[in-house]
C-alpha cells in the first residue's frame, strides 16, 4: 500500500501563498512519487484569500502559539489572525487523520508550514510553524521542502 503524505498545497505548484504565488518543485514532485498525496494549505483552508498581508509570528513560535504565549499578526497592519491560523491547522490535521497519513511534507519558513524555521518579528529563527506544532504534537512526522536532498 503506498505511504500517504500530507503535502502543502503551494509545493504541488498551487497559487495559494500570501504573495499570490506557488513554490512547486521538482525535486518535491520526485520525492512524492509512489506515494498518495494528501494535499492541503492550511491559510487558505482557515478562509483566507489569495494573495493576503503575509503574517509573522509575535512572541514566540508555532509552539507558543498553541500554549498562547504567541501570535500570528498581519506584518504591517498587525491584524491578529492566531484564530484564522488555529483553524488552517486543526483541518490540515483532520485532513491528515481522514486519509490515514502519518508523514507530512511542507513549506519551510511559513507561519503555518515552517518545521526548522520561522519568521518572528521580522527575523528568521528557529522553530516551527503553527500546523506543524499541532502535527508533530499529533504524533505526525513533519519534513520541511528544504531538508530533500
Ligand atoms: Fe499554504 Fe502552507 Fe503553502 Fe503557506 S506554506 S501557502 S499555508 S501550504
Amino acid at each position: 500500500e503506498a505511504q500517504v503524505v500530507l503535502v502543502s498545497a503551494c509545493l504541488l505548484g498551487e497559487a495559494c501563498r500570501y504573495d499570490g504565488c506557488s513554490k512547486g518543485s521538482e525535486k518535491v514532485l520526485a520525492a512524492l512519487e509512489g506515494k498518495e498525496v494528501v494535499p492541503v494549505c492550511p491559510e487558505v483552508g482557515s478562509g483566507l484569500p489569495v494573495p493576503r498581508p503575509p503574517v509573522e509570528l509575535s512572541g514566540g513560535t508555532g509552539v507558543d502559539v498553541w500554549t498562547g504565549r504567541a501570535r500570528a499578526l498581519e506584518r504591517e497592519a498587525g491584524v491578529d489572525r492566531t484564530e484564522d491560523f488555529r483553524r488552517g491547522a486543526r483541518l490540515a490535521l483532520e485532513a491528515a487523520r481522514t486519509f490515514g497519513a502519518t508523514v507530512a511534507l511542507l513549506k519551510e519558513k511559513s507561519p503555518s508550514c515552517g518545521s526548522r524555521h520561522v519568521y518572528e518579528a521580522g527575523k528568521l529563527r528557529a522553530g516551527e510553524g503553527i500546523t506543524t506544532a499541532l502535527l508533530r504534537a499529533e504524533g505526525i512526522t513533519v519534513l520541511g521542502d528544504e531538508d530533500l536532498p
